[in-house]
């Protein structure tokens, strides 16, 4: 079977898309399914979190989509078995320039992780926070969506300007794109606010929310720092919990 290429989206900043892809990349990888993180944002927080620091002479996504490399050369493992990551750096800000004016911008990933997708059981695409020609690239590379929703003020402003944009690509580019499912993150069980985001979440995706819901939770806030994902850092802790019941979740869809 080849790799399932899931996109982790939300153009709103800090809402938990880095955070659900190396973690939940390190929950799939320690099921057995070789995985790979693709950071396609120039905040390069994937990278980090997943510990790679990228010297000059490596290859990284920017090198990829503006194909001076093949996506297989700029692939680095991590420290975790069967997790691998296509790394950013902040220089990933210019592809979106350099892209503008060349052809099939849009497919350029898509085109890179082809070869690639008989090797892995999982992609990853962590997104970055805006609907530009990144994220494009994600929507148009994937096969199926994440969307994480945080449980705060304003959690759904913006989830219909980012669905219209997943119809257009569905319409015109990709017509497999699916919404495999919003996942609530940063729950606070004690307000009533984050239960009342729960509530809309699921009506405005019926069906389609994942069971789990992401804690707010202090030990998923400082794993990045060490490099690892949750499962190396405190694999106890509740938010560890929560991306563990997460992936069995999404691994269940598979074997249905
Ligand atoms: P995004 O990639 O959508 O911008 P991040 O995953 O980077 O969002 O999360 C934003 C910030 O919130 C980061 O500092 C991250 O460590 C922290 N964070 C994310 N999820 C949680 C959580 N469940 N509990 C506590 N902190 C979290
Ligand atoms: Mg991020």
């Amino acid at each position: 079977m080849p790799a399932e290429v899931l996109a982790v989206v939300n153009q709103k900043g800090g809402v938990g898309k880095t955070t659900t892809s190396v973690n939940l990349g390190g929950y799939l990888a320690n099921s057995g399914k070789k995985t790979v993180v693709v950071d396609l944002d120039p905040q390069a927080n994937a990278t980090a979190g997943l510990g790679i620091t990228v010297t000059s002479d490596e290859a990284t996504v920017y090198d990829v989509l503006l194909e001076k490399v093949p996506a297989a050369q700029a692939i680095q493992p991590t420290r975790q078995a069967k997790l691998f990551i296509l790394p950013a750096t902040p220089d990933l800000v210019g592809a979106t320039y350099e892209l503008m004016d060349q052809p099939h911008r849009e497919y350029r990933l898509r085109r890179a992780l082809k070869p690639l997708l008989d090797e892995f059981d999982f992609v990853l695409l962590d997104c970055p926070p805006s609907l530009g020609i990144l994220t494009i690239n994600g929507l148009v590379a994937a096969d199926r969506l994440i969307i994480p929703v945080q449980c705060e003020y304003y959690a759904l402003e913006g989830l219909n300007q980012l669905l219209q944009t997943v119809e257009l690509v569905r319409e015109h580019i990709n017509p497999r794109l699916q919404v495999l499912g919003a996942v609530l993150t940063m729950y606070d069980r004690r307000t009533e606010l984050a239960r009342r985001v729960v509530r809309q979440v699921r009506q405005t995706f019926p069906g389609h929310v994942f069971e789990s819901v992401i804690p707010r939770n202090t030990e998923l806030a400082e794993a990045p720092a060490s490099g690892t994902p949750i499962i190396a850092y405190a694999a106890e802790s509740r938010g560890a919990k929560a991306y563990e019941h997460l992936s069995e979740e999404l691994l269940t869809l598979y074997t249905q």
